[in-house]
């Protein structure tokens, strides 16, 4: 394993009862990188980055995250990780400020609510309440929670599923300046332009194991049939 892998995991199973969601899953990123897992609905994706951050028990297999198994070490794993849960969607006639400070008062990092409202880009809707906001807006919302005490590691669960293609590239520009800050992204998609976008490197999963791994334009060379296929959604 490399030095600057900030999650290091090895033949990762899991199963639901006898389906095998997540099968010998080997990803290795590593420090200031954003890595992509693309596939279809059912491929796994979820499932992988519950195991990552220790909310499910890998069946099998070796995993490190910062060096520690997250299952031992939570708190660790925790401390330096922001999440965007899949279609987190915060709602409430409160407003987006009174969410954030509501955020920060929940969590152990400290940082500032006008920082990160600026850093997504939502300064101008601070005093609206939740529900005013467009879709966009509010995924824009969820990654100022995630972003919040500048987290070394962020994961994303589809972050822009759903939303229209300018919305879409407003975040991807939010993404893009957190690797700038050096933080390390892990994030799952639907979209070949999201991975294309964003990533530095890419997993393509389907039917619970990893197919491909490396740049885009690497996995789209070595396999083409193979990668086609699982991507036509
Ligand atoms: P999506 O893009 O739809 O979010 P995904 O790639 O994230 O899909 P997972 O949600 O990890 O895939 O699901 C992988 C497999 O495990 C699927 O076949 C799914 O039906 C199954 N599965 C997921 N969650 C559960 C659960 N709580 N109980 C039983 N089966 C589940």
């Amino acid at each position: 394993a490399s030095h600057d892998a900030v999650i290091d995991a090895r033949g990762i199973c899991y199963s639901y009862g006898a389906h095998r969601a997540v099968n010998s899953v080997d990803l290795q990123v590593q420090r200031g990188e954003i890595f992509a897992l693309l596939g279809t609905n059912g491929a796994g994706k979820t499932t992988t980055l519950e195991i990552l951050q220790g909310f499910r028990a890998k069946e099998d297999g070796e995993l490190k995250v910062f060096g520690t198994d997250p299952r031992q070490h939570p708190g660790t794993v925790r401390a330096r990780t922001g999440v965007v849960l899949q279609e987190a969607g915060f709602f409430g006639e409160i407003s987006v400020t009174a969410t954030v400070k509501l955020w920060k008062s929940l969590s152990s990092r400290t940082d500032d609510v006008d920082r990160v409202l600026h850093t997504v880009g939502l300064d101008h809707r601070a005093s609206h309440t939740v529900t005013s906001l467009s879709g966009g807006e509010r995924r824009r919302l969820d990654l100022a929670l995630a972003i919040w005490g500048n987290p070394e590691l962020i994961i994303l669960d589809e972050p822009t599923t759903g939303l229209d293609p300018e919305s879409r590239r407003t975040l991807w520009s939010v993404i893009s300046d957190l690797r700038g800050a050096g933080t390390t992204v892990v994030l799952t998609t639907h979209y070949l332009e999201e991975a294309e976008a964003l990533a530095d490197r890419v997993a393509i999963m389907h039917g619970g194991e990893i197919a491909v791994t490396g740049t885009l334009s690497e996995v789209l060379a070595s396999r083409p049939s193979r990668v086609t296929v699982e991507l036509d959604d």
